[in-house]
Parts: C-alpha cells; sequence; structure tokens
C-alpha cells in the first residue's frame, strides 16, 4: 500500500504497511481499485454529457464511490467490492448511452473496459496495480504530487456533494468538475501548469459543492442555527 492522503500519515510521508487509521492494505487496495473504477464511470459520463446525455445515478454513484474512499469512512471491504460492482454495472450502462446518443465511446485507457476479479484476493492485486505510486514510477514527481492533491481535493468535494444532495442541493457544475478531473487523473499529457489550475479549480469548486450545508465547518458555519 501508499497512501497518503492525510495528516495521520506515517512520518508525514505514507503509510506503506498498514495505516495509522487502521486501514488495511487489501482496504487500501480496494479503495485505489473503487477510484479507478470511478474513473472508468467518468470517462462515459464525461462523453455522454459532452453529447447531451447527463445521468444523474452515474453521477450521484460518482460522489458516493469517491466519498467512501477518504479517510476512516469506509474501512468494509464487502461494501466497496459491492461499489465497485456498480460502478462497472454504471459504466457499461453509461457506454450504452453513450453509443446511443452518437457520443464517443473508444477509449484506449483500461479504466474504461477493465474486467473485476472474481475474488477479493484478486481486486486487491488489481488495487495494488493501479496505486498512482506503483502504476507511474517514472512520473514527474511534481505531476504526480498534483495528481494526488487533485484526487484527495476531489474526495472533499465529493463529501460535500454527497452531503448536500441529502439535503436536497445538487449543481450538475460540480458533478462535470468531480468526472472531467478524475478522467484527467488518467491522462499523462497534462502540463505542470495546467495541473495547478486544474487543483485549484477543485478548491473553487468546493463552494458550490457544500451550498446547503448546514454548520458546514469548511464554510464557516454559515449556516450555524
Ligand atoms: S488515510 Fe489512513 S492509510 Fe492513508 S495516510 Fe491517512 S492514516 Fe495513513
Amino acid at each position: 500500500m501508499y497512501c497518503n492522503q492525510c495528516e495521520q500519515t506515517v512520518k508525514g510521508v505514507a503509510c506503506v504497511k498498514t495505516g495509522a487509521c487502521g486501514k488495511t492494505p487489501a482496504t487500501a487496495a480496494l479503495q485505489d481499485l473503487l477510484i479507478y473504477a470511478a474513473q472508468g464511470l467518468s470517462l462515459y459520463a464525461v462523453a455522454a454529457r459532452a453529447a447531451g446525455v447527463v445521468d444523474n445515478e452515474a453521477n450521484l454513484f460518482t460522489c458516493e464511490a469517491v466519498f467512501s474512499t477518504l479517510t476512516n469512512v469506509n474501512f468494509d471491504d464487502d461494501r466497496l467490492i459491492a461499489l465497485m460492482k456498480k460502478a462497472v454495472e454504471l459504466r457499461e450502462a453509461m457506454k450504452a448511452r453513450c453509443t446511443a446518443a452518437g457520443g464517443k465511446t473508444d477509449f484506449p485507457e483500461e479504466a474504461a473496459s477493465f474486467t473485476l476479479a472474481a475474488d477479493h484476493a484478486g481486486m486487491v492485486e488489481q488495487g495494488e496495480a493501479v496505486n498512482r505510486h506503483a502504476e507511474n514510477k517514472s512520473e514527474d514527481p511534481d505531476i504526480l504530487s498534483l495528481k494526488e492533491i487533485l484526487v484527495y481535493g476531489l474526495k472533499g468535494v465529493a463529501a460535500y456533494a454527497d452531503h448536500a444532495r441529502i439535503l436536497g442541493q445538487e449543481d450538475d457544475v460540480v458533478y462535470a468538475f468531480i468526472q472531467e478531473a478524475l478522467v484527467a487523473v488518467l491522462r499523462d499529457d497534462i502540463s505542470l501548469d495546467d495541473w495547478v489550475a486544474m487543483v485549484l479549480k477543485c478548491g473553487e469548486i468546493n463552494l458550490p459543492a457544500g451550498h446547503g450545508i448546514a454548520g458546514c465547518c469548511q464554510h464557516g458555519g454559515l449556516r450555524s442555527s
């Protein structure tokens, strides 16, 4: 495992044997694979949106899946596996909707077409393979770092969006950004400056994402009564 997504991380670098939060290497791998599955779903959701199709089930699920990988939110492997299966199911449904709408579907990225392993051990192995630090040993460390910041920022945005949705507030601009950013993390042709801009945009999008959350600490307790 390699997880550096929170301030509890070992020696301020990364949890590599087990999480200081209690997350096991297996759970860390499943969470990485769930993000990867959400990236596959997002490829089609972004293409579908460009073709005029907005699928709110896919949007809400993207937030739920990404939120579930935030620190201390969900260490239940069975639940993570159920979410991954749902992500792949929705990915295929979005692909069909994209095809029907004349949208792009010929993605070379493996996230767009991978098959989930049949059991827990196989999924853990798949998750270990898609961990960005395992996968991108040759990537520019600054860009890898910005990708990490972006993914961790997206987890926060997804958490706010999920809470806001429960309170009856939704904004497709937020869903679109989360999916576009998840897709961007699969790319290796974005410049350092554009990555910085993307990370800053993630900070901006947190504001509409958090609208409607009473007592939200990020928004200074806007509705604290
Ligand atoms: S989320 Fe858990 S495993 Fe990851 S850095 Fe924080 S304490 Fe470590």
